[in-house]
Parts: C-alpha cells; sequence; structure tokens
C-alpha cells in the first residue's frame, strides 16, 4: 500500500494556480503528465490535485476541504473513484494487467464524486504492452474522468503518450524557498549543505537529515570538491575512500553527477552545486557513464585503493 500524503508546497502555488484557472474555465485537459525531479514534494502535490479533483467542496484556490465524504475516503486510501498505479515492491515495471485495470476502472460510472480519477506514479516505469494498452483511455476518455501521471525521467515514456497528455514540466524549487521551508522543519544539519548534497531537493534532504551516513558523505563531497580544488591530493582522499564501502561511494557520486546534469538542462538547484559544476569535467554523460561502469565493477573483489583512484581520477 502506499504511503503518499497529499500535500502542497509553497513552490507550487504558480503551477497550481494555473491548474485552477484551466478548471474554473472547463478547459483542464483530461489526461495530464507531470514531470519533475523527485525528492522536492511533486507527487505529493499531483496527489493533492487527485483529491481536489474529487472532493465535494474544494475551497476558492481549489484544495480539497478535508472534511467531506470524499476527503475522508481518499485520506483512508479508499475512494471508490480513485485509483493510484504504481510500482508494485518487487516489480521493475508496471504490468499491463495494471494498465487493463486502470482501462476498466475509468469506464465504470462514478459514485459520489463529481469526477474518476487516476494517478499513474513512475508512469515511466509502465513496459510497452501497459504503456500501449493506456493509448485508448487516452484517445477516448470517458466522461468525468482524470487521468494524472506523474514521472522523473519524461523520455522514457513512449512519445505517443506524451504526446496524447498536457505536459506540465515542475522545476526545481529555487534555494531561498527550499531554505526557507527547510528552515520550518528544524533540519539537525545545516540545511545549505544538506540542499547541496542531494541537488537542491528539499524532500530529499529531509530524508538526507535522518541518514546515519550523512556526516561521512558530507566528508566525502567535501573531499571531492578539495580534491578538484587541489587542495588535498588524489593519495590523501584515495587513502580515507578506500576504507568505505565501494556501491555507497559509488551511488553518492552517481547522485551528484545526476543533480549537475539536471543543472546543466537549465534546473539550478544549489550554489554549492554550482561551485562543483565549475570545476567537475565538462562531459558529465561521460562521467556518468564511467561510475556507472565501475559500479557494475565493484563488487568484483579488485583492489580498493585502485578502484577509488579510478573513480578519483574519472572527476579530474
Ligand atoms: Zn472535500
Amino acid at each position: 500500500m502506499t504511503t503518499i500524503v497529499a500535500a502542497n508546497y509553497p513552490w507550487h502555488q504558480a503551477i497550481w494556480q494555473r491548474i485552477q484557472e484551466a478548471r474554473q474555465q472547463q478547459r483542464l485537459p483530461h489526461a495530464l503528465l507531470f514531470t519533475g525531479a523527485t525528492g522536492c514534494g511533486h507527487e505529493q502535490m499531483v496527489y493533492s490535485l487527485a483529491q481536489s479533483l474529487l472532493c465535494l467542496h474544494p475551497t476558492e484556490v481549489g484544495y480539497a476541504c478535508g472534511e467531506c465524504r470524499s476527503c475522508k475516503v481518499f485520506t483512508a486510501h479508499s475512494h471508490p473513484d480513485f485509483m493510484l498505479l504504481e510500482l508494485v515492491d518487487d516489480k521493475q515495471s508496471i504490468t499491463v494487467e495494471q494498465v487493463r485495470n486502470l482501462d476498466r476502472f475509468l469506464e465504470l460510472s462514478r459514485s459520489y464524486s463529481p469526477h474518476r480519477v487516476a494517478l499513474i506514479l513512475h508512469a515511466a516505469a509502465m513496459n510497452s504492452n501497459a504503456a500501449n494498452s493506456l493509448l485508448k483511455s487516452l484517445e477516448e476518455p470517458a466522461e468525468n474522468t482524470y487521468l494524472l501521471l506523474f514521472t522523473d525521467k519524461p523520455t522514457a515514456l513512449i512519445p505517443t503518450i506524451r504526446s496524447r497528455c498536457q505536459q506540465f514540466r515542475l522545476a526545481l524549487p529555487t534555494q531561498t524557498d527550499s531554505l526557507a521551508w527547510l528552515a520550518a522543519q528544524k533540519t539537525t544539519q545545516s540545511a545549505r549543505e544538506l540542499l547541496a548534497l542531494v541537488g537542491g531537493r528539499p524532500l530529499a534532504a529531509i530524508a538526507e537529515d535522518a541518514d546515519e551516513r550523512l556526516q561521512q558523505k558530507i566528508l566525502f563531497f567535501n573531499q571531492l570538491k578539495a580534491l578538484l580544488l587541489h587542495q588535498l591530493s588524489m593519495l590523501e582522499v584515495a587513502s580515507q575512500w578506500e576504507k568505505y564501502n565501494r556501491q555507497e561511494l559509488l551511488d553518492w557520486q552517481i547522485e551528484w553527477v545526476q543533480a549537475l546534469i539536471r543543472q546543466e538542462i537549465g534546473e539550478i538547484a544549489t550554489e554549492d552545486s554550482i561551485e562543483l559544476a565549475a570545476l567537475a569535467p565538462r562531459d558529465l554523460w561521460l562521467l556518468y557513464e564511467r561510475l556507472l561502469e565501475l559500479k557494475a565493477l565493484s563488487t568484483h573483489p579488485l583492489n580498493g585503493r585502485l578502484l577509488v583512484e579510478n573513480m578519483l581520477s574519472l572527476w579530474l
């Protein structure tokens, strides 16, 4: 069962308003595709939109009332007019059976809410059969239905799905918005440092704050920067890193490069990651590929020092 909760964050205000205006003018398309990074509360906002579309008495600005019959059953995860499709724990993809259930669901008549709503989280995880099965529901929508999709990997969606939805690109929150929000969450670590580690994603920063490996991660992040600034030598950094779990080391670096790549395509994260970007190699995709290759090798009983020196030299 899902653990997602409905929430709206300050950085969603503009997009929320845009959607509500379209809704009031009755020109909200029936299929909406939301794309953006995870760890920014985007999924929660889309989930909150689902609740609001079902709500019997939404507020003036379009939020769900939280009190009506619809809201109560929605919060209890048992709304008859709502269906959530997501990756099931042990599966790699959303299957055609799951989508067929959704197609059937959309055909049913609604009970007491004004609409029927389906939400597909991890939309890019639909395998090709599943995606094809969804096309019919997209092309011939049943009356009073909304289909919401969310993915952090829009390019992995087949183009025929993308072209049949109205797309909403959800940006990273600005550093100012993120820091203001994080200040209210009372993180134990410096919010700025947390944000830098996760490429400017505020909800990911909260998760990071609770991670017991955090100190280690901050240390390595700063050591990497010091290496690139020639304040530390390869020998000094490698002697520290080689004692640590190789998989984790590589996972962290992969995350850092992903954040830099997002930044390169225009998602400005934080001042610290801008600093790292200025020091990192220009071909970030190549760096990313190489780190993935090393990760595949990292389970082999290689010499630890050699592996660490290999990964560090990729950055230089
Ligand atoms: Zn309500």
